[in-house]
């Protein structure tokens, strides 16, 4: 599994010390609160939010959504929906959204849509990476970021290829073999 890889981009040790200061922040910025609720988007983050909620040194709740995506045929016409949830309501909670990684904003900028018409208190997106240049992306930006990585196709820790690879422990680049040679 790990022979497939060309380049480590992450390793376990730099994602879990970053995980471990997002945490402390989230805990800093969320003390006031007692309604904190953390969702992740199935299936990429689970890895991420099962990291981050163990730094997170106040009372909370979690819970999964499952929103897909329709593609037809070109990234412009993707229209993701809900498709699946795990929680009864949401109503004055301080949401926040935990997403794997951001490349065009489009799921996250959707899912925080979706989240403001469930009567939420509040909601903050945290993505683990970032792909560069979303800094001028006409999305909104995710309110923590853990790394902003280059604009490459990656996988591990949680992050898949054809449904594989989420069990790496670190991030990384794939052979250009495996995808047949073109990203
Ligand atoms: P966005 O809506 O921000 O363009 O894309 C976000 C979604 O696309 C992520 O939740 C993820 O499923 C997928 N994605 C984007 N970039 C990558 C990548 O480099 N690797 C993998 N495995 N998935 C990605
Ligand atoms: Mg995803």
């Amino acid at each position: 599994m790990y022979k497939d890889l060309e380049e480590i981009m992450l390793t376990e040790e730099d994602i879990l010390k970053r995980t471990k200061e997002l945490g402390r922040q989230i805990s800093q910025d969320y003390a006031s609160s007692n309604n904190l609720f953390v969702m992740s988007v199935l299936k990429g983050s689970v890895i991420f939010l099962a990291d981050i909620v163990r730094h997170i040194t106040l009372p909370m709740k979690y819970g999964f959504v499952t929103i897909s995506t329709y593609k037809g045929g070109m990234r412009a016409q993707e229209k993701p929906t809900v498709v699946n949830t795990t929680f009864p309501s949401l109503e004055g909670m301080d949401v926040l959204l935990v997403e794997d990684i951001l490349d065009s904003g489009a799921t996250i900028r959707f899912a925080t849509d979706w989240i403001k018409t469930l009567g939420v208190a509040s909601v903050r997106t945290c993505v683990l990476v970032a792909k560069e240049g979303y800094e001028n992306s006409k999305f909104p930006h995710p309110d923590y970021v853990g790394f902003e990585i280059p604009n490459r196709f990656v996988v591990g820790y949680g992050l898949d290829y054809q449904e594989k690879y989420r069990n790496l422990r670190c991030i990384g680049i794939l052979k250009p073999a495996i995808y047949g040679g073109t990203e």
